[in-house]
């Protein structure tokens, strides 16, 4: 699998992974740009950050061309669990607010908000047919003793945001939303819900197509030229001179791909396992219901839904270099921590398995920003594998950034660079320590 700390090219036009989503679903194709051409604006990227940023240039008439590599949610936007969640990065509300204030974290609360708004209007703009699913969010405490902490977080929300969220009690999570080993206690997110991923990617395709963006797939940029004040990308096909651009490639970004980003994020693998469709007896053994998504308190999370068709989404970490990640060992822990949770499903096939790259940023939140000393690109990375709602906004705000419609809002996000990671190279190292403590740490604490 394409590794984005060793490899200088995400792929061209390579197929969709192996997934639920993609064995559902057949995208739309588009064209690969096959002469040399000029361009107000390139978007590199076709997920849902480049996707929306091109959608929403488009919307004020600018002219954008939007180069992918593979094919449009070829990367995280196709291979996500399709939860549409309030929030991005790893920060909770309250770290945010003890870090940049109660004001700052109310703007923050108000922009994540409008994040899942802007899914959904769009999806009903665009008539996107995505199974988007109500239900909300549920997370869960998978230990007794941090039952509390939840209620606190609760109340928190609550107090200083106004949140609709509502705890539920160990009782009501078994009577009401599933049989499940490990929930002690849950908060439900009444307005989060459910997508399939890469028919969202494919609507906002479709939408940026139709309102003006030229869309190219099969087109890596693998090489950048600067020429005066202008941008020269080439692929292996065909070259774009752009005025200005916007890196929109995310976990995906090739090593040494920018100056201004490289070596200030990291990518991580999760991987994902689907069921078969659950019987009816273990549908009732387990009592999950489609609509609702949970998380847990882990710190080696584990997410999972049920789909609309009856099966079992399960996600969780993954391996932590590219050429290991199908690796059967990696599927099998999954299906091992699904079981745990779901003892009634012990003897459950797998149809799925596949992971992506999610892009991790030093201090826990993502940046959209323009890098240092160039005032003609623009980036959004370090979503920290919450992305479907931000990744949606951050190309939004991105649009008004490039055309300079709107100031930015006083968010953090806009307002300093992503932290270079300090050693480099050892990231993965260090990735392997922190597995190695959560384990030890969701084990016995
Ligand atoms: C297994 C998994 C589960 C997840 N579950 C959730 C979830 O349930 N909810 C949630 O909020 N978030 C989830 N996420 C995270 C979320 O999917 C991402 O944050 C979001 O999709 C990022 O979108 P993006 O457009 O920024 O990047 P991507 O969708 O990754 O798009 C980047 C694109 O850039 C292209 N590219 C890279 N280099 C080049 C180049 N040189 N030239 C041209 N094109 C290039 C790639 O081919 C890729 O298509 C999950 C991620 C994973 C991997």
């Amino acid at each position: 699998m394409y590794d984005p700390l060793t490899d200088s090219s995400p792929g061209q036009l390579a197929n969709y992974p192996d997934s639920y989503w993609a064995s559902s679903f057949s995208p739309t194709n588009y064209p690969g740009l096959q002469t040399d051409i000029h361009s107000d604006v390139v978007v590199i990227g076709g997920g849902y950050t480049g996707l929306s940023c091109a959608l929403h240039l488009a919307r004020q008439g600018v002219e954008v061309t939007l180069l992918e590599a593979n094919r449009t949610g070829w990367g995280c936007s196709g291979r996500n669990g399709g939860f549409v969640l309030n929030g991005t990065g790893r920060l909770s509300y309250l770290q945010m607010q003890q870090k940049w204030g109660k004001q700052t974290a109310n703007l923050l609360y108000r922009e994540n908000r409008a994040a899942i708004d802007s899914v959904a209007e769009l999806i009903e703009q665009g008539e996107v047919a995505c199974d988007a699913n109500p239900g909300g969010y549920l997370k869960i405490a998978h230990r007794a003793h941090l039952v509390d902490a939840l209620k606190q977080q609760a109340r928190f929300l609550q107090d200083e945001f106004g949140d609709p969220v509502s705890f539920i009690t160990k009782e009501r999570l078994a009577s009401d939303y599933m049989q499940h080993a490990y929930a002690h206690g849950g908060l439900l997110f009444p307005y989060c819900f459910g997508v399939h991923p890469l028919k969202l990617a494919d609507g906002y395709a479709r939408m940026a197509s139709n309102a003006g963006a030229s869309l190219y797939q099969g087109n890596p940029v693998t090489g950048w030229q600067k020429q005066a004040d202008k941008h020269v990308l080439l692929t292996p096909q065909a070259k774009v001179t752009a005025n200005k651009v916007v890196i929109a490639t995310n976990g995906y970004t090739p090593n040494k791909f920018h100056a201004g980003i490289d070596r200030r994020h990291f990518p991580v693998l999760s991987s994902v396992i689907v069921t078969e469709p659950l019987s009816e007896a273990q549908l009732s053994a387990c009592g999950l219901k489609p609509g609702v998504m949970v998380m847990d308190t882990r710190a080696l999370k584990y997410y999972y839904r049920l789909l609309p068709d009856g099966r079992l989404l399960f996600g969780g970490r993954g391996a932590i270099r590219g050429k290991d990640a199908d690796k059967a060992v990696y599927k099998q822990r999954l299906l091992a921590a699904l079981i745990d949770s779901f003892p009634a499903l012990r003897h459950i096939q797998l149809s799925h398995f596949w992971s992506g790259w999610v892009s991790v940023s030093l201090d826990d939140y993502p940046r959209i920003n323009q890098p240092e000393h160039d005032n003609s690109v623009y980036y959004a990375m370090g979503y920290c594998g919450s992305g479907v709602s931000f990744a949606t906004r951050a190309g939004y705000r991105l649009a008004q950034m490039v055309t300079g419609s709107e100031p930015m809002p006083a968010l953090p996000y806009f307002q300093s660079q992503l932290t270079k990671f300090p050693f480099s190279p050892f990231r993965r190292l260090g990735l392997s320590a922190f597995y190695h403590w959560g384990r030890l740490k969701d084990e016995w604490l």
